[in-house]
């Protein structure tokens, strides 16, 4: 008998909240706890892919670093290639680059000019939407490399930071939402 698939409340119930982490004031959204459960893990990756089926997306997009770890498995479930985003600096081949605003100070994330075949439909996939100044940096990448983007999908969207107000009319899907 296989376990039935987890709910949003039971990963909700795995994140942990870790205060102050990395500095005072923030409250981090720990997820390897969702990671070190299969059926949590499988269960995030499956509603993280949903609605698409295999066929429907060509590339998936994970943005460094914890985007990486759904982002891969994503990409397998689809069918679908895996893309980084990456910080600055990281990537081997000539890039697109993109600068935006942290809470305090600035960030600059890349892909690899050559990332997509022009038209390719993306799924961009992360763990965390706070402000969604990453976000949005990563869709004008995305969109600067020739992809189209079909959905941005988050584990975790901190509500009261608003971040969805920075990726107007895209479609966003969050599995869980925090009010802090
Ligand atoms: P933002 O650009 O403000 O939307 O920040 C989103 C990025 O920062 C994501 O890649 C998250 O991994 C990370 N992040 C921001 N705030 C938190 C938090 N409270 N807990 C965990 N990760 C966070």
């Amino acid at each position: 008998m296989h376990a039935p698939p987890p709910t949003p409340a039971d990963i909700r119930r795995a994140i942990r909240n870790v205060p102050d982490f990395p500095k005072p004031g923030i409250q981090f959204k720990d997820i390897t706890p969702v990671l070190a459960d299969p059926g949590l893990f499988g269960g995030s990756v499956a509603w993280l892919a949903d609605p698409f089926q295999p066929g429907q997306v060509d590339a998936v997009v994970g943005i460094d670093a914890r985007g990486f770890i759904f982002a891969a498995a994503v990409a397998l479930r689809l069918r679908a290639g895996m893309v980084p985003v990456r910080k600055k600096g990281k990537l081997p081949f000539d890039t697109f680059e993109q600068s935006y605003a942290l809470e305090y100070g600035q960030s600059t994330i890349a892909i690899h000019v050559d990332a997509f075949r022009p038209g390719s439909r993306v799924l961009l996939v992360d763990d965390l939407l706070a402000t969604g100044g990453t976000a949005q940096a990563a869709a004008q990448l995305v969109e600067q490399a020739g992809g189209r983007i079909l959905g941005i999908h988050f584990l975790i969207e901190l509500g009261s930071l608003e971040g969805r107000k920075k990726l107007p009319g895209r479609p966003i899907r969050s599995l869980v939402v925090f009010a802090d």
